[in-house]
């Protein structure tokens, strides 16, 4: 885990001591200087959390599923972009006069990972919780942040799943119906879904990457720019497995000798996926701005959860994952009962 929003911990010490004692409402950050007004919570004491204006800082809370990404790319790739783009966040949004940031620690708990478009529930890299599971996570976390005052929280945990999206959405939907603020699941909307990792390819590229997915071109070319000593060298030989079409690729997914990936890694390049980065930077950061601002309803923005409902084959894909998910609840419910746990 990094950690790139610190300032040095006696100053942090020295202005709490001065400041917290006096003045409640007192953001220690605005002391110092406009760009250093970012603070990771695991750091803070009580006092300091307390300090806050609750007004005026966004809570970012960074997510990242442990879900295998082939031979190629690490486990933790969604999870590697979401600490690189809250970092961006915050520094974007704590250079903005009006706004503190606060950083909660990276949750590594994500739904429904790829290999579950081929059916195989179980697989090296994947390490999943339920749909409710993670709900119930965001929901829990809402209700400490909106019963300590906080008004703002975006969630940034990029991951294709529907079901995944749908669980953050209702979570944060709790959070904004219930304690009236604003709670957003980032990139559960339509637009940063279905831009992330984008960037132009050729013709070419596009024949041979087929559908973007999970992997591909486009995903291995962001680790490449991202978390370069953690891509496999390999992935310059590697076999592509790309589909047009959602049915395709469920069909690919299927097969024994598929690999955890779709697309054609070894069109991958850092330039590539720099120049995604640098794309989704700029869509993501004006977004953001823009809802917090008040220049952009985010109830008027579609979801990628509610557009993947028009997709007969993720509709199918989604109910077959909850339907695993129900066989592992009912696993563990029985076992605790028969322990009188339950
Ligand atoms: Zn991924």
């Amino acid at each position: 885990m990094r950690s790139k929003y610190t300032i040095a911990l006696p100053v942090i010490i020295l202005l709490t001591f001065f400041s917290c004692n006096s003045e409640k409402q007192q953001v220690p950050g605005k002391q110092i200087s406009k760009t250093k007004n970012t603070w990771q919570l695991k750091e803070l004491n009580t006092a300091q959390i307390s300090s806050l204006d609750k007004n005026k800082t966004v809570v970012l809370i960074p997510g990242g599923i442990m879900e295998e990404h082939g031979p190629y790319l690490p486990s933790f790739s969604d999870g590697y972009w979401n600490e690189k783009f809250t970092d961006t966040l915050a520094k974007t949004i704590a250079a903005e006069d009006s706004w503190s940031v606060l950083v909660f620690p990276l949750i590594p708990l994500g739904n429904s990972g790829a290999n579950d478009i081929g059916m195989k529930y179980s697989f090296p890299g994947t390490y999943t919780v339920r749909f409710e599971t993670l709900r119930s996570v965001f929901m829990d976390i809402a209700t400490e942040l909106s019963e300590q005052g906080f008004k703002y929280v975006f969630i940034i945990h990029a991951h294709g799943a529907p079901n995944h999206n749908r669980a953050l959405d209702q979570a944060a939907d709790y959070f904004s119906d219930t304690y009236k603020g604003k709670m957003i699941n980032l990139m559960g909307l339509n637009e940063a879904q279905m831009n992330w990792f984008e960037a132009a390819k050729t013709k070419e590229e596009e024949t041979e990457d087929g559908m973007k997915m999970h992997g591909g071109m486009s995903e291995t070319s962001s680790m490449l720019y991202i978390v370069p000593h953690l891509v496999n060298s390999h992935y310059k030989t590697a076999v592509p497995f790309s589909g047009q079409d959602m049915d395709t690729l469920i069909s690919i997914a299927k097969r024994p000798e598929w690999m955890g990936y779709f697309g054609s890694e070894r069109l991958a390049t850092a330039k590539y996926g720099e120049e995604a980065w640098n794309n989704n930077i700029k869509m993501l950061t004006r977004l953001s701005l823009d809802i917090l601002n008040n220049k952009i309803n985010p109830d008027t923005l579609p979801r990628f959860g509610d557009f993947m409902k028009q997709s007969k084959p993720d509709v199918l894909l989604d109910s077959l994952s909850l339907k695993e998910e129900q066989r592992r609840k009912e696993n563990q419910e029985q076992w605790l009962k028969s322990k009188r746990l339950f």
